[in-house]
C-alpha cells in the first residue's frame, strides 16, 4: 500500500527595509505568516542588523516550517534591480548597497529585490483590490513616497527597476527641497518624514493648508502619470493618506479634473484600498506572484 504524505509547501522569506525599521518573516504560499520579527533601524552597521534578523527568523522556524524557497525584498526606492543594489533614503550607509549579493550569500537562495511600490503592486494584484484591475498605479505615502504600476497585467521594471515611480517627478518648479537634491519633487509634499521636519509637529496636527497643498501636488502627479501611461485607476495608501483623510483625496480629485481635459482621461478613479496589506506580505508577493516570473 502506498501512503500519500502531504508535504507542506515551502514558504518564502520576506524582507522589508523601511527608514525606521527592518522586518523579516517566513510567509507561506497562501499568505500565512509563520514567523516574523523586526528591529528598529540602527544608526550604523545596518547589514549586520539585517543578517542577525534573518538568522533569528530562520532559527525560530526551524522546527515547524520547511526551509524557504526564495527571498522577496521590499526596499524603499530607488533600487537598481539589474545590479541588485539599493539606495534607500534615511538608511545609514546604504548608497548603492549590494543587498542582493549579501542576501544570496547569506541564504543561498534566489533573491528578488524591488521597491516598496513594486512589492505593493504585486500584492494588491495578488490578494488585494486590484485582483480584477489589469492596469493601475499604486502610490504609498508613508515615511517616504513610493509608487509603481502594472500595465495590462504586467509589472514592468524599466532600466533600473523603478518603473512607475512618481516620487521624484516635478510638481512645482520652484517647490520644496527634496532629499534627492532637487526642488519641487512630489516626495516632500507627501512624505511624513519631510512634512514633519517642515512643520515641526506630527502629521495629525497639520494645518489645512498643508493638506490642501499635498492634495494639489498629488492631483498634478496623477494627471501626469495617467496622461503618460494611459491608466485610469490609481490606488493611494499609507500613513499620510490615513492622517490627511478625505480632504486630501477630495482636493487631489478636484485638481485632477482641472488638469485632465481629454476624453481618454475622463473618469480617472483615485481609490484608497480598504485593507492595508502588511509590508511583509507585499515583499513575499514579489516571489508568489505569477507576474513576477513574466518580467
Ligand atoms: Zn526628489
Amino acid at each position: 500500500m502506498i501512503y500519500a504524505v502531504a508535504v507542506p509547501a515551502p514558504p518564502v522569506l520576506a524582507v522589508v527595509v523601511e527608514p525606521s525599521r527592518l522586518a523579516a518573516a517566513l510567509v507561506g504560499p497562501d499568505g500565512t505568516m509563520h514567523v516574523r520579527d523586526r528591529v528598529t533601524m540602527p544608526s550604523r552597521d545596518v547589514w549586520r542588523a539585517l543578517d542577525r534578523l534573518v538568522r533569528r527568523v530562520n532559527a525560530a522556524a526551524r522546527e515547524s516550517v520547511p526551509p524557504f524557497s526564495a527571498v522577496g525584498v521590499s526596499c524603499v526606492g530607488p533600487v537598481d534591480e539589474q545590479a541588485g543594489t539599493v539606495s534607500p533614503p534615511y538608511v545609514p550607509g546604504w548608497n548603492s548597497f549590494p543587498l542582493r549579493e549579501h542576501l544570496e550569500e547569506l541564504t543561498e537562495r534566489l533573491v528578488i529585490i524591488a521597491t516598496a511600490g513594486a512589492a505593493a503592486v504585486e500584492a494588491e494584484r495578488l490578494v488585494g483590490e486590484a485582483m480584477t484591475t489589469p492596469s493601475f498605479v499604486l502610490l504609498i505615502a508613508d515615511a517616504t513616497l513610493d509608487s509603481a504600476c502594472m500595465v495590462d497585467g504586467v509589472r514592468f521594471s524599466g532600466a533600473h527597476g523603478n518603473f512607475g515611480s512618481l516620487a521624484h517627478i516635478t510638481v512645482d518648479m520652484d517647490g520644496l527641497p527634496c532629499w534627492c537634491g532637487a526642488r519641487g519633487c512630489l516626495e516632500p509634499y507627501l512624505s511624513s518624514i519631510a512634512l514633519e521636519a517642515e512643520m515641526n509637529r506630527p502629521l495629525r496636527r497639520a494645518n489645512p493648508s498643508i493638506v490642501e497643498r499635498a492634495g494639489i501636488m498629488l492631483g498634478r502627479a496623477i494627471a501626469s502619470a495617467c496622461a503618460t501611461i494611459d491608466i485610469d485607476t490609481v490606488f493611494v495608501t499609507g500613513g499620510v493618506i490615513d492622517a490627511f483623510g478625505d480632504q486630501l483625496l477630495d482636493v487631489a480629485r478636484r485638481e485632477l479634473l482641472t488638469r485632465t481635459r481629454l476624453p481618454n482621461l475622463a473618469g480617472i478613479s483615485v481609490i484608497e484600498p480598504v485593507e492595508h496589506i502588511n509590508p511583509l506580505l507585499r515583499a513575499a508577493s514579489l516571489v508568489l506572484s505569477s507576474s513576477a516570473t513574466n518580467r
